[in-house]
């Protein structure tokens, strides 16, 4: 008999016929009725489920006595109780490595975008203000040559760190968890503390995982440890920079900039960051490209059907689970 697939989230209509191959597949839909009431309805009978965007743990998932896995649309997993999953021995699956490029190209479109006040710039320009050449006070901060500060050398980090170092000539510093000796070489790249790495860089970027340890990583204290014409920019999640004193920041000229794809509440439907025109904000969008979309949609596909079948998936994040 064939097991049944409960999507949580949008999944595109070539994401569900590759499922409907070997599984039953559950997709609630608005035109049906209340989605939530569709979830609810098709969980206890659910061994797989794919999205991404929604917690899951305890509380959620105490009815979904047949589930076997969880397979997320995304790389960071910060959703999902993960100590829970290990208790019910549920395997979790993510999509590294297929969001990578896109996602640092984003970062780096922040780099930019906020140093040069593109957004800002254009609605201005937009709004007939444009009468003679601009004056000083609309004048951006140089990206190349500036030292780029990178929080979390993973795979993103590397990624965005390349861009800066062979495309601007940035010399790279880095804080993490451990030394990346081939990064080191590869790019350059110097190990800082993070707060050395705080008061050197023009550009922070941040690209750790959302956990414990790096829940409001970045407040007050840090901030003020960097260079007043400096940039944050944060492409992790959002409550690992303290939004409030991120805005107290860019209010009192602590920082330059930022540039924000992540916060501590999404969707951000009001925000001080909304008055402030040194803050640049887009709606979660790193590995918002059509191209890298489906890619992980597709890899998604692979785990959660490897799972399902009995063979490993590739993604696992959290193998001991796995008999
Ligand atoms: P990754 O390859 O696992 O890299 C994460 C890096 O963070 C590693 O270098 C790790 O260091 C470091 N790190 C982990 N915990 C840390 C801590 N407590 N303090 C300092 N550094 C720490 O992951 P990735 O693929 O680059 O993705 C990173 C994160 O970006 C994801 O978890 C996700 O939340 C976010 N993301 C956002 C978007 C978006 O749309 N904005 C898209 C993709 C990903 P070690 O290697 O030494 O452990």
């Amino acid at each position: 008999m064939k097991k049944n697939v409960l999507a949580f989230s949008r999944v595109t209509p070539a994401t569900v016929e590759r499922l409907q191959q070997d599984f039953n597949v559950i997709v609630p839909d608005a035109r049906q009725g209340d989605i939530a009431a569709q979830f609810n309805e098709a969980l206890p009978e659910a061994h797989g489920l794919i999205g991404v965007g929604r917690k899951l743990g305890r509380d959620q998932l105490e009815g979904a006595g047949k589930l076997e896995v969880v397979s997320s649309i995304s790389v960071g997993y910060d959703n999902y109780d993960l100590a829970y999953f290990n208790e019910r021995g549920i395997a979790l699956t993510n999509t590294p490595d297929v969001l990578t490029e896109s996602t640092a190209d984003l970062a780096f479109s922040l780099v930019m975008g906020s140093a040069r006040r593109v957004a800002e710039l254009d609605a201005w320009t937009k709004a007939g203000n444009w009468q003679a050449t601009i004056a000083p006070g609309h004048f951006g901060s140089d990206v190349h040559g500036k030292t780029l500060g990178i929080v979390g050398l993973g795979n993103i980090g590397a990624a965005i760190a390349r861009r800066g170092r062979f495309g601007f000539n940035m010399p790279v510093v880095y804080s993490g968890n451990s030394r990346k000796p081939q990064l080191e070489q590869e790019l350059g790249a110097q190990f800082r503390s993070l707060d050395q790495l705080l008061a050197e860089a023009d550009f922070v970027v941040i690209v750790v995982p959302l956990s414990e340890a790096t829940r409001k990583l970045i407040s007050t204290r840090e901030l003020q440890l960097m260079k007043p014409s400096a940039f944050l920019i944060n492409i992790a999640r959002g409550p690992v920079v303290d939004e409030a004193a991120l805005v107290e920041a860019l209010r009192s000229g602590t920082i330059r900039g930022a540039g924000l794809d992540v916060y501590e509440k999404e969707p951000l439907r009001e925000s001080p960051l909304f008055q402030l025109p040194n803050a640049l904000t887009l709606p979660h969008i790193g590995s918002a490209t059509a191209e890298t979309r489906a890619a992980m949609a597709s890899r998604a596909v692979d785990n959660l059907r490897a799972a399902l079948l009995g063979e490993r998936p590739q993604d696992l994040v959290n193998p001991q689970v796995w008999k």
